[in-house]
């Protein structure tokens, strides 16, 4: 079975990822590029990147605006959404909160146990990658995070899908084919009837 990349930079035929359309926070304030309804194709699985980064330049209340007018296409279509957080947890679950969304993959997940429970409570996925190596707080929140909600991801990196598998297997304590047979299980109840 092939590998599920849920959120890489560099679509490979022999990995499952998916087609994302979306207005990243850090262009939040380009006047265009933001999906509509009505320019949604077929091919979309899902939208994202989107969310909120408090650590850019852009300005926080545009980056709101944006956010929010695209969670209510994801609502509206009954699309899965990738998630882009950074140092605004808080900020993206309380705004999460007012949609019904069909999912939310929070992607390269960096944050402690605690937020990871939270968003696991309020059904979210965490998408692991590269960046969880370099964080010892994400990696204890990854070990107590249940299977039935990781992802795994290459985000921009070169590194091979597999050598993160491998290291996210280790820190699961479980084996690589397991973790295999989970990121398919997830995705295929999210993106199969699509
Ligand atoms: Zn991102």
């Amino acid at each position: 079975m092939a590998m599920v990349n849920i959120h890489t930079h560099r679509p490979r035929p022999d990995e499952r990822s998916i087609v994302t359309v979306g207005l990243h926070p850090y262009d939040a304030d380009r006047t265009n590029g933001m999906p509509d309804c009505a320019n949604i194709g077929e091919d979309v699985d899902g939208i994202g990147e989107i969310g909120l980064d408090y650590a850019c330049n852009v300005g926080r209340d545009v980056q709101q605006r944006v956010f929010e007018a695209q969670l209510a296409v994801a609502e509206r279509l009954r699309l899965p959404i990738v998630v882009h957080c950074v140092r605004a947890f808080d900020a993206v679950m309380r705004t999460l909160a007012r949609y019904r969304l069909k999912a939310v993959i929070f992607h390269g997940f960096i944050g402690s146990t605690e937020q990871m429970r939270q968003a696991v409570e309020a059904g979210c996925y965490l998408s692991f990658g590269e960046r969880t190596f370099a964080s010892p707080k994400t990696m204890e929140a990854l070990r107590h995070t249940p299977h039935e909600r990781i992802f795994v991801e290459t985000d921009d990196s070169d590194t091979p899908i597999a050598e993160i598998y491998r290291r996210v297997a280790e820190i699961l304590a479980i084996d690589t084919a397991l973790l295999e047979r989970i990121t398919n299980e997830n995705y295929d109840r999210i993106f199969k009837d699509r």
